[in-house]
């Protein structure tokens, strides 16, 4: 199948998906992934009419940032190392993977250098598996705590890797309470904290994260087909 073909299909199934809980394409954010994606192939979907794409290692970001058209947003949306931060942070326009206080204070640092605010989603961690990377649901508060000393730094919202299963209900589960950790810190909101970005659902499961509130998708393979292991 072509990218063009696959590009296609996701469309509608997000159309779908967006319909059925009260929403139209239109508020759905498509990051298409693109790690292991050669730039051809990167240029060909944005010419289709992708304008976000999503890669996970700052090393390949700094590889293909000069060949990224101005007008495409790109994400980072893989764990972050602190020494790393300062080699993408120029040319992301929104970081999903904020975890830990360390980041949270070098995305501020770098931030403050360039005098900008750098945006950011928490990543959460739905299990018990310390290195998926992110924090529970059960620490957010605590760690919003924090946040009005790093002024650098904005938070639009939460972003998760669900668990790898096939578990239609636990999914459901997962993204859901997701959504109401959403709604819930609305309150909380302040001058660098403004809860609206839902990034959650990927090849397998956007659908369904969809259906349960997902505003932004991060999608590869469908688009891409499998990624070549190198
Ligand atoms: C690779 C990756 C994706 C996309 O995965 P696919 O299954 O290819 O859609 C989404 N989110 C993160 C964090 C990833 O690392």
């Amino acid at each position: 199948m072509s990218i063009q073909e696959n590009l296609n299909h996701v469309w509608e199934n997000i159309e779908q998906s967006a319909a059925k809980s009260g929403r139209t394409k239109e508020d759905i954010t498509l990051i298409a992934v693109t790690k292991t994606i050669s730039m051809n192939r990167i240029l060909e979907a944005t010419k289709l009419g992708i304008k976000d794409i999503g890669e996970n290692r700052p090393q390949e970001i700094q590889e293909k940032i000069d060949f990224i058209p101005e007008n495409i947003h790109l994400h980072m949306i893989g764990q972050l190392q602190t020494n790393k931060v300062k080699y993408i942070i120029g040319g992301c326009s929104l970081i999903h993977s904020l975890d830990r206080l360390s980041l949270l204070r070098e995305i501020d640092k770098r931030g403050k250098s360039m005098d900008k605010k750098i945006h950011t989603l928490i990543q959460i961690n739905h299990t018990t598996d310390e290195n998926r990377g992110g924090i529970p649901l059960s620490g957010l508060e605590d760690f919003l705590g924090c946040l009005s000393e790093y002024p650098n730094v904005f938070v639009d919202g939460l972003m998760c890797v669900a668990s790898l299963t096939e578990d239609e209900t636990k999914l459901r589960t997962e993204f859901s309470s997701m959504r109401k950790a959403l709604e819930d810190l609305k309150k909380y909101e302040t001058d660098n904290f403004r809860p609206t970005i839902l990034s959650m659902g990927m090849s397998h499961d956007y659908k369904i994260a969809i259906e349960e509130g997902a505003t932004h998708v991060r999608i590869g393979s469908a688009i891409f087909g499998d990624r070549t292991r190198r």
